[in-house]
This record gives structure tokens, sequence and C-alpha cells, in this order.
């Protein structure tokens, strides 16, 4: 039965749990933690609950396990497919980790840290490389998203192809179960090789499984030297050519390589316009090299776009001369993404295939677009590195936005059968959340939906746990 408001007494039991500052109920003071990051999706809650330790999260959980109350846990709010924000009416409460936020221990030696969920992904970095040492997890809100959020969502990000996702990163957790018992997951070690890895559960489950309150990560030392390099090309499948030979010839050095149609330039440009591309071509490359070493990165990067350049994969190439210089180069990926969210509602894809696929999805996503849905303007860029696009597409600006809205869930439905087509993915790191729900379960076979839901009821069995994210409602369960 869906829950319209807390009782008094509940409300009450609530703040003896967390205090009168770790709770709100107003719509005043809810606001901030019921929208999204691009605007696209306006929540509810019964209320905001903010814990300031592991013991008021536990005894939250105690609290709404007993009242048979929903959980939606929130991080930084970032997620870009709802997972952290209810639907209307929905009869839930965010709990949120904003105030769960020390960094507990950097351990230099070992290459470790373990941080409270809530701290902010840059805090991290930046306490890291106070310590000679990085944390290479890096995205575009790492100055919002949280640890917690990472790991419950897997993140990705630009650095993927050289140190892997955020469950590569991660050597231990520390959660609350629906329940309110408390797991410790931490150990220090690399390599332990005894019994289930349960920690790899909760990474990637949104909040389904229980609340991340604590995480440890590995550290990487902190890279001596970084080369960045802007490059054009005719096409993407040059692109893909060059990102392999790029593999070969400068060894395991790339930590990122990220590809951006030629289009995607007027929208970074919404940010700041005073964005020019460094070099005109329909097909542009951000590469970067980066090493702790003291080896000649720049020979290296220099020597190899030359020879690109000569043999005409690659039209033009300029090569960062300085960080700030660099930093101009990173914003056009950045604001390409910021650009979007400020012109307005747009179809937004995280779509994965095998890197040799990237020039076929783009192809035939944008012939889908021309011919299904003219005057739609397609965007296509994404860590190419990886496999992953980001094929957006954006809505006539007369569109009334119902209008758009609708057609949009068309033009994604399109999408995903091309990636689908590929033997791709149709979420490569953003995660499944509520907007994706649907498509995600329809794909999945009745076996691994078993498996899925003897989990989700071994650790969550009133099913209590961020309900309507991932998975539908656990009474349909097979
Ligand atoms: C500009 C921009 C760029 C981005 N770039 C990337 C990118 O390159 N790669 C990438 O992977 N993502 C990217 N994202 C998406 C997003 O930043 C990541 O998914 C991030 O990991 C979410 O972290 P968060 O703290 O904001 O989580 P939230 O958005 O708050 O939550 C996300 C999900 O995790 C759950 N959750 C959050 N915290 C906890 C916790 N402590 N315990 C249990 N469950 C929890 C929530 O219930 C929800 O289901 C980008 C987003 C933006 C806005």
């Amino acid at each position: 039965m869906t829950v319209h408001r807390l009782s008094p007494e509940i409300l009450s039991a609530m703040e003896g749990a967390v205090g009168r500052n770790g709770i709100a109920v107003e719509p005043a003071g809810m606001a901030k933690y019921l929208g999204d990051w691009a605007g696209d999706y306006q929540g509810d809650a019964l209320a905001v609950l903010r814990p300031g330790s592991v013991a008021e999260v536990q005894a939250l959980m105690r609290l709404c396990n007993e009242l048979g109350l929903g959980v939606v846990p929130q991080g930084g709010n970032t997620g870009l497919v709802s997972g952290a924000i209810d639907s209307k009416g929905g009869g839930l409460v965010v709990l949120s980790l904003e105030r769960l936020n020390a960094i507990r221990q950097i351990d230099a030696d070992n290459f470790t840290l373990r941080a409270d969920a809530g701290c902010v992904l840059q805090t991290i970095k930046d306490a890291c490389e106070a310590r000679d040492c990085l944390f290479p997890l890096a995205l575009g809100a790492q100055g919002s998203c949280q640890i917690g959020g990472n790991a419950a969502t897997n993140a990705g990000g630009v650095n993927v192809l050289r140190y892997g996702m955020a469950r590569d990163l991660i050597l231990g957790l520390e959660v609350v179960l629906a329940d309110g018992e408390l797991w410790s997951g931490f150990s220090g070690l690399r390599k332990n090789n005894s019994g289930y890895d349960l920690k790899q559960l909760f990474i990637g489950s949104e909040g389904t499984l229980g609340i991340i309150t604590g995480v440890e990560v590995k550290l990487f030392p902190k890279p001596a030297k970084t080369e960045t390099a802007y490059l054009g090309l005719a096409s993407f499948e040059a692109a893909v050519t060059l990102f392999n030979r790029a593999r070969r010839d400068c060894s395991d050095l790339i930590s990122a390589f990220e590809i951006i149609g030629a289009e995607c330039i007027e929208l970074a440009r919404l940010v700041d316009p005073t964005t020019r591309a460094p070099v005109p071509a329909p097909v542009q490359v951000l590469i970067e090299l980066s090493s702790s070493a003291a080896i000649d990165l720049n020979g290296l990067l220099a020597g190899f776009l030359g020879d690109a350049v000569e043999s005409g994969l690659v039209t033009d190439a300029v090569l960062a001369a300085s960080t700030a210089q660099a930093r101009r180069f990173w914003a056009i990926r950045e604001g390409l993404v910021e650009g979007q969210a400020k012109r307005g509602y747009h179809v937004r894809t995280d779509l994965s295939v095998k890197i040799s696929d990237i020039p076929a999805l783009i192809k035939q996503a944008r012939r889908f677009v021309a011919n299904d849905h003219p005057g739609w303007l397609p965007l296509a860029y994404g860590h190419a590195g990886d496999g992953n696009i980001h094929f957006n597409v954006l809505p006539p600006a007369e569109l009334a936005g119902h209008e758009a809205r609708a057609r949009g869930a068309e033009v994604v439905a399109g999408l995903y059968e091309i990636a689908a087509g590929l033997g791709g993915s149709i979420s490569a790191e953003h995660g499944i959340g509520r907007s994706r729900r649907k498509e995600f379960w329809a794909g999945l076979s009745p076996t691994h939906r078993r498996m899925v839901a003897a989990l989700k009821n071994a650790l969550d069995p009133k099913g209590l746990m961020n309900p309507g994210c991932l998975l539908p409602p656990t009474e349909t369960f097979p």
C-alpha cells in the first residue's frame, strides 16, 4: 500500500534517529533532492533523510524496515537515468549520504584509500594528489557525484580504457543492509580469493540491495607527465583505425581517447560562446597520454601524430603546448554535455558496442534519425576507446515539450534496436535507473531474471530498497 503522509509519530521516530537537522519534509527543504542535474526529472518524497553517521543510517533502515517504507538512496544526484529520484506519488523517502563525507584513511604505501560513501569524487582526487597518488576515476560530474554513487552505478568516465570502471577500482565496501544490519567488507587486499566476492553484488546495484556507507579504492602513482592533443579526422572509421594504431604505438600509456562529432561543437558554444574547435574536421579526437615515469611522452605522441598525419589518417593535429591549452581542449568535451542540458529536453543514450562497430552504429543511427525523424539533430560523441558512444538527439526547437518527449520515446526505441542489432548494450556506464528499466528487464533471458530475482529477494525480501529503479516490482518476479 502506498503511504501518502508520514504520521507525527513516525516523523518523531525519524527525528529521534537522525536529529532535527537530519530530516526535511517541507517542499522548500526537499526541493534540491527531488530534481536531477539535467532538469529532466522532477520527483517526490515523503521526507528527505540526511544521516550524519553509519549508526544513523542503520537506525533509519531499521525503522523503515519495520514500517515497510521504501527508501531511495541518493548520492550527488548526478545520475542521468532517474535512479535517485522517485516518480511522483511513490510514497518513498530519500536517504541522502551527503553528510557522511569524510576521507577515513589514505594508505600511500598500500596505494589505497577509504572514504565515507558521501565523499565527493573531486575531494578524493584532490586528497590523493596531495599524497602524490592518483585516483583515476574521472567524469564530468566529479565536482558533485559521490564515491558511494560511483560504486552504486559502477561509474566509468574518461580513463576507463587505462584503469577500468569503478568495479575494477574498488577493493572493498561497507554496506547497511535493508534491515539495518552492517556488513563491512574492507581488507585493503588486492588478492583475496576466498569465496563469493560480495562487494561486486553491490557495485552497479543502483541502491536496490543496500546502502553503501563506505568505499575502499585502489590508488596509482600520480602521473608526472601528461600530453594532450586535439585531432581532426575525415570519418569515424579513421578514428577507430587511429585508436588501434595508438594502442600499439603508444603502448599502454593512453589514458583517454574521446571522439567528438563536429556537430557537437555548437552545443559547447552554448556554455562558452568563445569555444572554437582547434581543428575544423567532421570527426574530432581528444587523445591523452600520461606516465609517472620520466619518459619522453611529448616525443612519443608527436612522433605518432606525425606519422598519422603523413599517412593521411589524421587531417590536422594540435599538441597542447601547456596545461592551460589542454584544459581548453577538455572544456570543449565537458561543455558539449552541459550545453545539451542548457538546450532543454533531448534524447540521451549511453550505447556500447564493440570498438570496431562504432562507425556502423553511428552510420545506422544517423540514417534512422534522418529518415524517421527529419528535423531532429543527432549528436555523436563518447569514450570511443571503450566502444561507448553517447548518441543523443535534439528535437527541433519549435516542437512543444510534451510532443518532443512523446516523439523522443520513439527515437530512443529506434536507437536501442540499432544497438541491439550490433550486439551492443543500452547502458555502457550510466546504469538503468527508472528511465531504462523496461527495456533492460525485457532484454533478459528467463534464467537471468530468475537469478536477479533470487538475489533481490535474499537481500531485500520486503522490496524496500529503491523500488521502481532497475527492477520491476518484486511481486511480479518470476
Ligand atoms: C555532466 C555529467 C557527466 C557525466 N559523465 C559520466 C561519465 O563519464 N561516466 C559515468 O559513468 N557517468 C557519468 N555521469 C553520470 C553520473 O555522474 C554517475 O552515474 C555517477 O556515478 C553518479 O553518482 P552520484 O553520487 O551522483 O549518484 P546519484 O545520481 O545520487 O545516484 C545514482 C544511483 O546510485 C544510487 N546510490 C547513490 N548513492 C548510493 C549509496 N551510497 N548507496 C547505495 N546506492 C546509492 C542511487 O539510488 C541511484 O540509483 C555524468 C553525469 C553528468 C551530470
